[in-house]
């Protein structure tokens, strides 16, 4: 996410043709799975950078870029529902940069914990609590005297309330504050909101701009795919990974963060219809945070799962990582002709829990 989608180049240009006259509120409007949230993503990145210049996407190198990227940038607000973050945490990389997960974490986790306390289940809507607690972050003066941004993803799950609440503070806009509504179902906004934003609408990409981006993910079928989702290229790989099941990704995390207990043969035949190259990249993740997390005490790829890890890694020795490592890079390479995917998984998930255990043997 830290690059603009190739489509979506006339739309930035849009964008910094704004950005001048900064309006109080953008609404970005199009189908689901164009990319919409992560444009809405680079471009409150970029306002809120110390060294753009205006025109450029956020330097990625600045205090403030790496507070974004951290998830704690204090002039910026993320709204998701409590199911919405909770789904972000379980997604892929390709669905969901690693930028938005730890934006979504903090969400997620209130989520679950109502879940736990209240038997609540996780909300779909935005509520007027969360729109309720923007008031404070507007009243505070920005904390970098620049610009501050709140961005809000999908409008549409505002409940009456949550709508009504904003309406009051869209109607008296802070200086220096910009609101981003994102948005797939735009006729089911209020229309008093509507006429106070300023509409961007994102583009559909083209059959080969999209086609290309899932051929960089690693799809063999990119226009079958696409044709199964209007044509939507985020949408597709979504689909994709889940009409393979019920989200592998899900699956082998809950596995693989319990090394003790799952089976590695049921385990290598649930994931079989992926492809191999995809299962391999989502280990060679986990075991980065592994050993991030044994050397430095930080994880990079799976934030929410940041106080299991680190319990996980206390018992690996780092050279049994390493070479577990090399074992997956050798496997990458063979996997994009592999014989026989199940083998393939078998083999390197009985070596990820001989090294996971290797301890107690
Ligand atoms: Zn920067």
């Amino acid at each position: 996410m830290n690059e603009l989608y190739a489509w979506q180049d006339e739309l930035w240009h849009r964008w910094i043709g704004l950005r001048a006259r900064l309006p109080h509120a953008i609404l970005l409007k199009g189908p689901q799975g164009i990319g919409k949230l992560d444009f809405a993503m680079n471009l409150a990145r970029s306002l809120l950078c110390k060294k753009s210049l205006g025109s450029e996407l956020a330097c990625q190198d600045c205090a403030s870029c790496r507070w974004f990227e951290q998830g704690t940038h204090p002039d910026f607000r993320l709204l998701l529902s409590g199911a919405q973050s909770i789904e972000m945490q379980e997604s892929s990389e390709t669905q969901v940069s690693l930028i938005l997960k730890s934006w979504a974490k903090r969400i997620a986790e209130e989520a679950l914990d109502e879940q736990q306390k209240k038997g609540k289940k996780p909300s779909k809507e935005i509520s007027v609590h969360q729109v309720r607690t923007l008031a404070n972050f507007i009243n505070l003066s920005t904390h970098q005297g620049g610009h501050r941004v709140v961005l809000i993803h999908p409008a549409e799950a505002m409940n009456a309330n949550a709508a009504n609440a904003l309406l009051k503070t869209l109607e008296e806009p802070p200086e220096r504050m910009l609101i981003i509504l994102v948005s797939h179902k735009p006729q089911q906004l209020l229309p008093t909101i509507v006429s106070r934003c300023l509409i961007l609408v994102a583009p559909m990409p083209s059959l080969e701009a999209s086609s290309n981006w899932l051929q960089q993910q690693k799809y063999a079928d990119p226009v079958a795919m696409l044709a199964q989702a209007g044509f939507a290229p985020l949408l597709a790989a979504r689909l994709a990974e889940e009409a393979t099941g019920e989200g592998e990704y899900g699956l082998f995390l809950q596995e693989i963060k319990q090394p003790a207990k799952f089976d590695v043969f049921t385990l290598a035949e649930q994931l079989q219809r992926i492809e191999p190259f995809h299962v391999i990249h989502w280990l060679q993740q986990w075991c980065y945070d592994l050993g991030s997390a044994k050397l430095t005490g930080k994880v990079r790829y799976h934030p929410y799962l940041a106080d299991l890890i680190k319990n996980l890694s206390s018992n690996i020795a780092i050279f049994d990582l390493l070479r577990y490592q090399n074992e997956l890079i050798t496997a990458k390479r063979e996997a994009l002709h592999p014989l026989n995917p199940k083998l393939l998984f078998e083999s390197i998930l009985l070596s990820y829990r001989h090294m996971m255990l290797g301890a107690d043997r």
